[in-house]
């Protein structure tokens, strides 16, 4: 079968590789229909990530050359005996998180804080961008209703989703998101469908910047003074919540300016370095600094439940899409510049 490897900085190639062959018991074989290529792959790609396994992982034993690929829907083609609840035929999203089951956390059920953790398409032998995948059981959950396009954004809107239920975003409340990105995006959806009175976007590219105002966001049309034009727009007190989906020391600078005393400030992205911030600032006024991974289970499920529902539109943040044997000029490449794109899908079969 075709797959894209990462061999290391700038090096991605599509090898042919043996398919995964018998699952076990509690195993299936999955044939990945879109795949979306994350940040995380092209920093990776670039050089500047941190977030795949470049030794054998623990749990996994997988290391480079390593089959990418961590936010794809699926067509089920083969399952274990000890399977239920799916059928061979059936399409489903993949939750790539994989635990290890026996840790204290795993047993707590909070498998993403699972110290052994592996993730489909970064820490696994396989990914979804590989035309058949081998998952456990519990990785799978039925679309049921939810197109294959919407269902390979699941995964990064359940990062969106459990973000802003972490940073507390509830009715009524005014926020911040800084960063439009596919994650930014995204949790500007989240807090929409949260019931956020207003969600203000900052962003520096003026075609994603236009791309999130035309999906819902008011986009914050400066850079020189973000907090001071949301006081304007708060009774003189700033966001109640402010969501950093940027991953810059900007950013999180401009978060932890821009919310009330009380407020709270969400980090779902990953910066490339240790960030400095003013911390004063939260003893001062009572702030609340929610870092997130990933996504509980529970909000895995109820992702899908609201992307169902249609009251979260996630299909709309995809711009473009591509087949498998251009995901390196198209997609890589393309990431790895400043780019007008905010979420690529790339086509693995049909
Ligand atoms: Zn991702
Ligand atoms: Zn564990």
């Amino acid at each position: 079968m075709r797959a894209v490897r990462l061999y290391g900085e700038g090096d991605v190639r599509i090898d042919e590789v043996p398919e995964p062959t018998e699952p076990g018991p509690d195993e299936a074989i999955v044939a990945p229909l879109w795949s979306g290529l994350c940040g995380t792959d092209v920093k990776e790609f670039t050089g500047h990530g941190g977030s795949i396994a470049r030794k054998p992982h623990p749990l996994t034993g997988a290391g480079l050359p390593l089959i990418l690929g961590h936010e794809f829907s699926a067509r089920v083609v083969a399952l274990g005996p000890r399977v239920e609840g799916v059928a061979v035929g059936d399409e489903v999203a993949v939750m790539p998180l994989i635990h290890c089951g026996r840790c204290l956390a795993c047993r707590q059920g909070e498998h993403q804080r699972c110290a052994m953790k592996a993730w489909t398409g970064l820490s696994d032998r396989w990914g979804g961008f590989g035309e058949r995948v081998l998952v456990r059981s519990y990785q799978l959950t039925p679309l049921a209703g939810i197109s294959a396009v919407a269902g390979a954004v699941i995964e990064p809107a359940a990062v969106a989703v459990n973000a802003a239920a972490r940073a507390g975003i509830g009715p009524g409340d005014t926020v911040f998101v800084a960063g439009a990105g596919a994650i930014g995006v995204l949790t500007m959806m989240a807090a929409k469908a949260a019931g956020a009175s207003a969600v203000h976007v900052f962003e520096l590219n003026p075609e994603r910047a236009a791309f999130v105002g035309s999906l819902g966001g008011d986009v914050v049309p400066t850079k020189d003074d973000i907090p001071g034009y949301l006081r304007d727009r708060t009774d003189g007190l700033g966001v109640h919540v402010a969501m950093d989906c940027a991953g810059k020391p900007a950013a999180l600078e401009a978060c932890v300016a821009s919310v009330r005393p009380g407020g709270t400030i969400g980090v779902p992205s990953v910066h490339p370095g240790a960030t400095p911030f003013d911390v004063r600032r939260m003893t001062r006024d009572d702030l609340t600094l929610v870092g997130t991974v990933g996504y509980s289970r529970t909000l895995w499920e109820k992702t899908v439940l609201m992307v169902r529902a249609g009251v979260l539109p996630i299909e709309k943040a995809v711009t473009s899409k591509i087949p498998l044997d251009e995901i390196v000029t198209r997609g890589f490449e393309v990431l790895a510049k400043p780019s007008d794109e905010t979420k690529i899908l790339v086509q693995v079969n049909e």
